[in-house]
């Protein structure tokens, strides 16, 4: 443990460390939104925030504002890492996962779900037609058909020829997804997103089709309620991507929100839950973990292991903002 320490003491000191500049990057100070906002990873949250302001600004409810927001990318036949034509298993399966939480603490999700092209809507049928929390696999499959979602191919003939170019050398190698590795470019990216609404209320929705080319059977962090998702209406909520094993490990979004309820604010409660999955295992250094999250005084903010993490933000001001996100490292 002493030597985990003195590592990471090391590696922070290290010259790949870097601040990647925000816009609140000279200060540890979250972003201020109005009310109502919504906020999600990555640069597909741009056009991913537009679908949920058009049910936020018309009053509507945070939950219904975030199904429909993450919804946009599921259906983008240009991404490969979340929904329809998202990159396949190592076998060839697309696999998605996804979860959604309300303001009441409600929330459902689906596990490694194939052929149904919007897994966020049958996470939400899950929470609110079952008792349970979380289908998986073919089970999931299975009632959405019962909740009458069409069976479709998910894997689009641009992911299959991605994928067998894979199988040349079947390396599985993460590396830090948004920094351009060799067969590691966008192989995985979740969007993540969370609102609140006029009414001053919180939801979150979290999507994705995984780590491109995992083990078959493979469940990622984002419909893990308290890891990849995690929303508490008194406090704020929070989010993440990356390699999701790590976000599992430390229970992240979960987190983030303690933190949040301890006075942290947003970033520096982002923040504070990257340090902790570096100093249980520093070789975590190398690999892209990020965390976005919101409170309730409508305050954003994100932190992420490798500089490269985005995030969107859009409010009544300004509906197509892009941040960089702070980050510890600077891949080299
Ligand atoms: N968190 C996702 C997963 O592990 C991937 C990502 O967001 O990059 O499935």
């Amino acid at each position: 443990m002493t030597d985990r320490r003195n590592f990471l003491k090391a590696s922070l000191a290290a010259p790949a460390l870097v601040a990647a500049g925000g816009a609140s990057a000279a200060t540890n100070d979250s972003i201020q939104l109005g009310t109502p906002c919504v906020i999600s990873t990555w640069a597909f949250g741009v056009p991913a925030n537009k679908g949920a302001w058009a049910v936020l600004s018309k009053g509507g409810r945070a939950l219904d504002a975030v199904e429909a927001g993450v919804r946009i990318p599921e259906a983008d036949l240009k991404l490969h890492t979340v929904g329809r034509a998202g990159y396949p298993d190592r076998d060839g399966h697309v696999t998605l996962d996804a979860s959604i939480m309300d303001e009441f603490g409600n929330t459902g999700a689906v596990a490694a779900m194939e052929n149904i092209a919007h897994p966020i809507s049958v996470a939400r049928r899950v929470m609110e037609k079952t008792q349970h929390v979380l289908l998986a696999g073919d089970g999931a499959t299975q009632f959405a058909i019962e909740q009458g979602f069409p069976r479709e191919e998910l894997l689009t003939p641009e992911s299959r020829a991605a994928w067998k170019e894979w199988l040349k050398t079947s390396k599985y190698k993460p590396g830090a997804s948004n920094l351009g590795t060799p067969g590691g470019a966008r192989n995985h990216d979740t969007i993540g997103m969370l609102a609140l609404d006029a009414h001053g209320n919180l939801s979150g929705a979290c999507t994705t089709s995984g780590m491109a080319w995992k083990v078959r059977g493979r469940v990622g962090d984002s419909p893990i309620i308290g890891a990849g998702l995690y929303v508490d209406n008194e406090v704020g909520g929070a989010t993440s991507t990356g390699v999701g094993e790590e976000v599992i490990r430390n229970v992240g979004s979960f987190l983030v929100v303690e933190l949040m309820r301890q006075g942290l604010s947003p970033q520096a409660a982002c923040k504070a839950a990257v340090e902790r999955i570096l100093k249980r295992k520093p070789e975590t250094k190398n690999i892209q973990v990020g965390f976005l999250a919101l409170n309730k005084k409508g305050q954003a903010g994100a932190w992420a292991i490798q500089k490269g993490f985005s995030f969107a933000l859009c409010d009544k001001i300004k509906q197509d903002r892009l941040e960089p996100g702070q980050a510890f490292f600077k891949a080299t």
